[in-house]
């Protein structure tokens, strides 16, 4: 059964780029950038793949013409990951290549944990290339994350700090939220001391809060690292953190596969549901 988009659109900014321009544009006049994601992942079809590269470098080019501040977002099993690693490669070098000619920068999500080894490996070959161009994404849950940051930290990687999304078994990641905070903070000190420009995301006070206390207390200044939140939520904190001088930058998904991001935005928090059913009722 496919959902109308009427149901996404809380949390999908539209079905297609001309959809989402005037979000962008709404975001930037506000000062805060945009990472957009063009959504899709698990794709098992060379040729869906190879559209998804196109896509991507069409929104590149987008980006440039339409005078956005906005970088992308992708996921690599969007590139092919599921049919081969070193297509998907490929792939993610070709669309760096068109990131660099038109000083984009591309970040690489991350999937469930079945992919972050690949995903680091794949991260660390594009970095060896791209430098500064190309970042990750590392989740707080996982028990690995702790040495993938020391270890990605002493290449000055590009980071995004964020608690993880996929649900994973207690072998692979931590469940408890009070132990997935501590372990956000603690790899969130690394990155202050050793990267040049940490990005955190998060919506949780508590995270928020702690970024903003240590920050202060290191005389670390506000144009030393990242706020990041998705679109459709929180969007009166990340206009006030941007007012107070913070760097802020939302994460905007659009595009027609949006139902494996909204279901789940859906099952993260029992509110998103609410704010889904409210939205049906807005004009
Ligand atoms: C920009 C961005 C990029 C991301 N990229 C990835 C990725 O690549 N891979 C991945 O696995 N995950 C990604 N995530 C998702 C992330 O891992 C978490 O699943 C998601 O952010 C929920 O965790 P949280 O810390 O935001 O808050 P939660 O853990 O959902 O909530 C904790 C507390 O925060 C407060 N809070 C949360 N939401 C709200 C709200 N809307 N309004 C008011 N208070 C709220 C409440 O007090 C709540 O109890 C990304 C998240 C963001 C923001």
């Amino acid at each position: 059964m496919k959902l109308p988009f009427i149901f996404a659109k809380r949390f999908v900014a539209g079905e297609t780029l001309s959809q989402t321009l005037p979000v962008i544009r709404n975001f930037n006049s506000k000062g805060i950038r945009v990472s957009l994601d063009l959504l899709g992942e698990n794709v098992r079809d060379k040729r869906v793949a190879d559209q998804t590269l196109t896509d991507y470098q069409d929104l590149i080019k987008g980006i440039v013409d339409g005078g956005l501040r906005s970088s992308i977002s992708i996921k690599l099993t969007m590139m092919g990951l599921d049919i081969d690693k070193s297509y998907c490669r490929d792939n993610l070098f070709s669309l760096l290549e068109t990131a660099r000619s038109n000083d984009t920068f591309v970040r690489i999500d991350m999937e469930g944990s079945r992919y972050t080894n690949d995903t680091v490996t794949l991260f660390s070959d594009a970095q060896a290339v791209y430098g500064s161009q190309v970042g990750i994404v590392l989740q707080s849950y996982l028990h690995r994350t702790k040495s993938d940051v020391e270890n990605l930290s002493l290449k000055n990687a590009d980071i995004r700090l964020c608690k993880g999304a996929y649900s994973e078994p207690p072998q692979i990641a931590l469940q408890k939220m009070k132990d997935i905070r501590a372990a956000y903070i603690e790899s969130g000190k690394v990155l202050l001391q050793k990267t040049s420009y940490p990005r955190f995301a998060s919506h949780d006070d508590a995270l928020i809060n702690w970024v903003k206390a240590y920050t202060a207390d290191e005389n670390i200044g506000k144009n030393r690292f990242e706020f990041q939140m998705l679109y459709g939520l929180r969007q009166d904190t990340c206009e006030q953190l941007a007012a107070d001088g913070y760097n802020v930058r939302v994460y905007v998904p659009y595009g027609t596969m949006w139902m494996p991001y909204f279901t789940r935005r859906l099952k993260e928090r029992k509110e998103n549901i609410f704010f889904v059913l409210s939205n049906l009722f807005k004009k």
